[in-house]
């Protein structure tokens, strides 16, 4: 195919087309040196062949050398820096030489290059086109660089060339993808034979920005619709969150015998991985397996989200042993389902083994696992992570080969880190990262406020609340759970309720459940149980089972009986299957010493047969966590575990502690027993501390549910008595035990 015929006069350029000497095509075609080039498979094989070729004197033919280019650019065992070499050596390139570069360029991850190809192209006086330009349009878009978009499209008119199909779609998508959907749509009408491939181009426009009655609109005019455009569609609705649409969508595909292909399954997959809905996710597996496509690397990881999104980690766990071949996305998958279930220490588990097995691990690997150490205070692991981050993934530092690395991303992760060190009990380690941010988002500020506000440390927290306010960003829904919180932390009634005024009022932001928590909390702790009924009247949320908690605990603290049974009957309804109620309520009539009415509750629970989420304490070890649970007799050193458990009581003993009896201990089936107390799990978690760490290392634990009085009394004391610093957070709180005291000063 040659040029276009149209006189460019009219162009700035100087266009020529050059002379081409080669001897006949034939001869050139098959010649032995040329076809071994189809099965090159790597650059030392090519060095081989490029040597016969000179040899051959064929280096001297156009033909072979825009072969040689050709491959070196566009074949996947290619080498682009080669290409390029071999481009500057050739004196006079011709017109497919240079369309064959800049295409090369365009499929690299430097597509801006094509550009300075495309103008030296001109310089020279080649000639493009109806080739040149689909890929030049293609890498302005891929490079963001709509100005330089626009002048090639005055080229293509120039040239005459925007009728041609191939550069018509190419500009609207150049367009499209630029985010340019109202000059994509004009290049799009001004065209005279519109195909199924431009309507695509254009729906695919308005589908991935969101604009979907556009697309649909585009959709129900194409004349053909093929599996491209079915796919912009279910994935514009899957990307908007209307899965139900998406979900939808794909049934209509089914329904008129499109194949699907292999992104429509990915999409469809993320769809149901996003919305819950396993049953089309298990039908969608089926289809693979029917259609022979179980070892498709991206269809299966697909499938490991799906299942472990949908809450199968089983299956998911199932489907990655069974991998013959894994890439670090199917190790993300795997680690970010656990995550995503709770499921940590499994988590951290595998990301040792990902480790182990060479995978170098990415940005979306550590935001998966850095949860996960948070939540298991693995500190340790996640000290060694902020290391790795800032060797790989600084901004401050030159870019590394090959990593997919933008200032988004190192925010990100910084902000992940921030978030982990707060919850792992240093705060200092938190700040230390935030304050060494190039560029901090609204996330970065919101996980310093809301981990500062975990510890305590209120004054800080709301004045990086005005910091960020005074710098201009502007506070969101998250925010004001992290500041409200830090207010109930403080107990302080009037700053709490002027920061929820001001969240309403000013910022024009909607209470959530949340929100209404803490200031129900902090309500009820000072007693104002009718400005709590008001608030509740007026709140456009039902109240969930945490805020009917949190007025029982308010309850017992003030002794309030006949207002805690009327809570509690709220709860009962509100969540029939959470013991968590009885035992509020029993530890309400425990505090009353009405105990005729803790032994009615209590028989109601044990009646109902509840199983209540059993309390387990994780601490790591030299980067090893370890769990336990009530009573646990499981470990490796429980018989050293146990011993040093009889020693803190005996300590404790000698020291007059005497046990909290007022709270009912849920832990237990039988009524409370003394001796009990001591196998709760975050006290096993101690003792197994005590015996595995040098004197006057700082202990830390994390428990998953409320730490309760006995072992924070006990607690406090054992901080004395072996004279450790421990750092415990339990559900909602942490406690810096030291020297007998602890920073919660009793009040959690
Ligand atoms: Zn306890
Ligand atoms: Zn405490």
């Amino acid at each position: 195919m040659l040029a276009s015929p149209v006189a460019p006069s009219v162009s700035s350029f100087n266009f020529h087309v050059l002379p081409s000497s080669d001897p006949p095509y034939k001869l050139l075609q098959t010649h032995p040196s040329l076809s071994l080039l189809s099965k090159c498979r790597n650059l030392q094989q090519l060095r081989q062949i490029h040597s016969q070729i000179i040899k051959s004197g064929l280096h001297n033919t156009q033909f072979a050398l825009s072969k040689l280019v050709e491959f070196c650019a566009v074949s996947p065992s290619g080498d682009l820096s080669y290409a390029v070499s071999l481009f500057e050596s050739i004196e006079e390139p011709n017109q497919l030489i240079w369309n064959t570069i800049i295409r090369g360029h365009c499929l690299s991850d430097t597509p801006g290059l094509a550009i300075h190809i495309y103008v030296r192209m001109l310089l020279r006086g080649a000639m493009p086109n109806s080739y040149t330009f689909p890929f030049l349009l293609k890498s302005c878009a891929k490079a963001g660089l709509a100005h330089e978009g626009k002048q090639i499209h005055s080229h293509v008119v120039k040239l005459g060339l925007e009728s041609d199909a191939f550069v018509h779609t190419s500009l609207i998508n150049m367009y499209a993808q630029s985010g340019e959907l109202d000059s994509a749509r004009l290049v799009f009408e001004k065209s005279l034979h519109r195909d199924a491939v431009s309507y695509t181009a254009l729906l695919t426009g308005y589908a991935s920005t969101g604009q979907m009655d556009e697309a649909k609109q585009l959709f129900e005019n194409i004349p053909v619709r093929d599996v491209v455009s079915w796919n912009a569609m279910i994935a514009g609705y899957s990307e908007c969150g209307q899965f139900e649409e998406a979900m939808e969508t794909f049934r209509g595909m089914q329904k008129v015998n499109v194949m699907p292909n292999e992104s429509t399954m990915v999409t469809v997959l993320s769809a149901c991985a996003q919305s819950g809905s396993i049953e089309l996710g298990k039908w969608i597996h089926c289809w693979i397996e029917d259609h022979k496509m179980g070892s498709n690397l991206r269809l299966v990881n697909a499938l490991i989200d799906m299942y472990s999104k949908c809450g199968d980690v089983e299956t998911a766990q199932g489907l990655f042993n069974g991998m013959s071949l894994k890439d670090v996305i199917s190790w993300n998958v795997m680690i970010g389902g656990y995550t995503h279930m709770n499921r940590y220490k499994e988590a951290l588990v595998l990301f040792r083994e990902m480790l182990k097995s060479n995978v170098e691990p990415n940005d979306v690997t550590f935001l998966n696992v850095l949860p996960s150490c948070a939540c298991l205070c693995a500190l340790d692991l996640g000290k060694w992570i902020h290391t790795y981050i800032n060797k790989n993934f600084n901004i401050t530092l030159p870019k590394k080969k090959n990593k997919n690395f933008n200032s988004s991303t190192s925010t990100a992760l910084y902000t992940s880190l921030i978030d982990m060190y707060a919850k792992c009990g240093n705060v200092v380690a938190a700040e230390q990262v935030f304050n060494g941010m190039k560029s901090k988002s609204l996330s970065s500020w919101n996980a310093m406020i809301s981990g500062l506000a975990i510890h305590g440390e209120v004054e800080k927290a709301l004045g990086f609340f005005s910091t960020m306010v005074n710098e201009g960003l502007k506070p969101d829904d998250v925010t004001f759970v992290g500041v409200l919180s830090a207010c109930n932390h403080a107990g302080s009634l009037e700053l709490g309720r002027s920061y929820f005024s001001s969240m309403i009022q000013d910022y024009k932001i909607s209470p959530k459940l949340q929100h209404y928590g803490c200031v129900v909390d902090l309500l009820g702790r000072n007693g104002l149980f009718d400005e709590v009924e008001a608030l509740i009247e007026s709140m456009n949320v039902k109240p969930d089972g945490a805020i009917w908690g949190s007025l029982l605990e308010a309850c017992r603290a003030q002794g309030q009986v006949e207002l805690g049974e009327i809570f509690a009957h709220h709860l009962f309804e509100l969540e029939p299957d959470n013991p968590g109620a009885y035992v509020l309520l029993s530890n309400i009539y425990a505090k009353a010493g009405r105990w005729d009415d803790v032994a009615r509750t209590r028989t109601k629970l044990n009646d109902k047969g509840m199983k209540k989420v059993p309390g387990s304490t994780s601490i790591e070890v030299d980067s090893v966590v370890h769990e336990f649970l009530v009573g646990d007799k499981t470990h490796p050193q429980s018989k050293d575990i146990y011993m040093m458990l009889d020693e803190i009581d005996r300590l404790l003993e000698m020291a007059g502690f005497v046990p909290d009896t007022t709270e009912v201990l849920y832990d237990m089936d039988e009524e409370w027993k003394e001796c009990a107390l001591s196998h709760h799990s975050e006290k096993i978690a101690i003792a197994f501390g005590l015996i595995s760490t040098k004197p006057r290392t700082t202990i830390r634990i994390a428990k998953n549910l409320r730490v309760c009085r006995n072992c924070h009394s006990a607690t406090k004391l054992i901080s004395k008595i072996f004279n450790r610093e421990i750092i415990a957070r339990d559900r909602n709180h942490f406690h810096h035990f030291r020297d007998g005291n602890c920073s919660c000063k009793d009040c959690w």
